[in-house]
């Protein structure tokens, strides 16, 4: 996928914030935050969005869960709280295909989302 700019992210070709890497996944600062925590985790292989989750995928899934907690607990929003958001296609408001969760916290939000 060359011209996918989370791959580019991943390979080093476009700079970012890095909070956490390891072989599997990257998280790293979201460019606009919504929010002062706004961190974006994503698996290091280029997967479009959820609907291109395999079987041998979820263990990535879910793993991308566990270390968001983990960066949450680094970003000090373990208590006051935080939301993970995956959006899917277009009518999710998928801006990037390559398959992200947003970790989002540090103020108050507003449910349901727009
Ligand atoms: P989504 O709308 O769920 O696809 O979210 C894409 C997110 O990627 C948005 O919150 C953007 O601000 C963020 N984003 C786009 N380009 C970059 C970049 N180069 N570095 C960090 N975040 C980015
Ligand atoms: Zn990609």
């Amino acid at each position: 996928m060359e011209e996918c700019i989370f791959c580019k992210i991943v390979k080093g070709d476009i700079p970012s914030k890095k909070v956490y890497e390891d072989d599997m996944v990257l998280g790293f600062e979201d460019i606009n935050p919504a929010a002062p925590v706004h961190v974006l985790v994503i698996p290091k292989n280029h997967i479009k969005s959820l609907n291109e989750v395999s079987d041998e995928d979820s263990k990535i899934i879910s793993h991308i869960f566990s270390v968001s907690k983990e960066i949450a607990k680094k970003l000090n929003i373990s208590e006051s709280g935080y939301r993970i958001v995956m959006n899917c296609g277009e009518d999710g408001g998928q801006e990037v295909p390559h398959i992200h969760f947003h970790i989002i916290g540090g103020r108050n939000l507003s449910w349901p989302p727009g």
